[in-house]
């Protein structure tokens, strides 16, 4: 059997150690000395000035929009999470969608003015499979209409864009810290931004808004995390280099074995670097794709529709709404099998399966 992804787990004695200094402090969550220490060591892997260390991805979302005083309309993408979208209205904001592009598979900046109205507050934008959105024609739509940016990097760990962390991008980033993602803490989050203020804020909030012991700042939640989670993403820390090389190789072989399979990855951002994420492959047709899926499935290689379907027409909350290319990459994508204990003769096992059934 492989899985569509297996989680990365560090060796146990190394996670086993954090959990010994655990059981001598007695300090299990409420930002402990592994929760700071896991922000310190993000902060100086991302090379990032400021970072919280969150529940998760989701709360990340809610509390920027929240920390923004966000209201009105939200310009987003349909082509994305559910999170994306759920945050957007559970903070009490109504999205806007705009179709993506065909080759980024990331919002359509050039779409985005047309949908901006005297209600819009932000653009919340995701770098889809960690590719970059166009950061720079964003940013100058935000200045030119006086509108925040936010952007879902829960895929996007890693990656760099015009020299420097996708997570400086935006008034707020943040990543999910997901079991399921590139990095992970078994459940965490992080938001990033470069303002001192909002940071702080944003601190207040993640701890029920307290300023003190009798005393509060803020509107808060709790954003908070455990050291036990702390411990796991401490533990991942020294495998990442590793695990980027392992699903850099794989996803080059993939690349070689696939060259003639009816389908294409998507065009990466030129500026970025790439954090090897996901293998999506948007197929010729969505026949040949569920053909391949469902074939794949008999040989017991799981493979998933990510993102299907469109957000824009599948949520019970929204009223439904078709978009040409979304809907038509929602419909032919597939994320192909890659996490790190994948190896070489699976990847050629899956790879001519795939040109096997095509063929057929
Ligand atoms: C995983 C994911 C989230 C949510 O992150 P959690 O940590 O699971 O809450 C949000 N947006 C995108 C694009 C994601 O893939």
């Amino acid at each position: 059997m492989i899985p569509i992804t297996k989680p990365f787990l560090p060796p146990q004695e190394e996670y086993q150690s954090y959990l010994d200094g655990i059981w001598k402090r007695q300090w299990l969550t409420n930002m402990g000395p592994l929760a700071s220490e896991l922000e310190m060591s993000l902060k100086a892997h991302l090379q990032l000035k400021h970072l919280l260390y969150v529940t998760n991805g989701t709360v990340a979302l809610q509390m920027a929009i929240k920390a923004l005083g966000l209201t009105g309309e939200i310009i987003t993408t349909p082509f994305s999470f559910i999170a994306t979208t759920s945050s957007i209205v559970w903070e009490g904001c109504a999205p806007v969608f705009v179709d993506i592009e065909a080759s980024s598979l990331t919002i359509d900046a050039g779409k985005i003015e047309a949908a901006i109205t005297t209600n819009t507050s932000a653009i919340l934008a995701t770098h889809v499979y960690g590719n970059p959105c166009d950061v720079k024609t964003i940013q100058a739509i935000a200045e030119k209409h006086d509108l925040k940016v936010i952007y879902d990097g829960a895929h996007a760990f890693g990656v760099e864009v015009y020299g420097k962390s996708i997570f400086e991008y935006g008034d707020i980033s943040i990543c999910s810290l997901h079991a399921t993602k590139l990095y992970h803490s078994t459940e965490g989050g992080i938001i990033v931004t470069k303002d001192a203020a909002l940071l702080k804020r944003l601190a207040y909030m993640r701890n029920f808004g307290f300023s003190g012991p009798e005393s509060f700042a803020e509107l808060g939640i709790n954003g908070k995390n455990s050291e036990f989670h702390a411990a796991m993403g401490l533990a991942n820390i020294p495998y990442i280099e590793q695990i980027h090389n392992k699903r850099k190789a794989l996803t080059e072989l993939y690349h070689l074995r696939l060259k003639h399979l009816k389908a294409v990855a998507p065009i990466w951002h030129k500026a970025a670097t790439i954090n090897y994420a996901y293998y999506p492959m948007v197929f010729e047709s969505e026949t040949l794709m569920l053909k391949c899926m469902d074939q794949l499935k008999a040989s017991e290689i799981f493979t998933r529709r990510y993102f299907y379907p469109s957000l824009a027409n599948a949520l019970p909350y929204l009223e439904p709404q078709d978009f040409e290319v979304t809907d038509m990459v929602a419909k032919r994508v597939l994320c192909l099998p890659l996490f790190y204990d994948l190896t070489v003769e699976e990847v050629e096992l899956i790879c001519r399966l795939l040109l096997r059934i095509q063929n057929n």
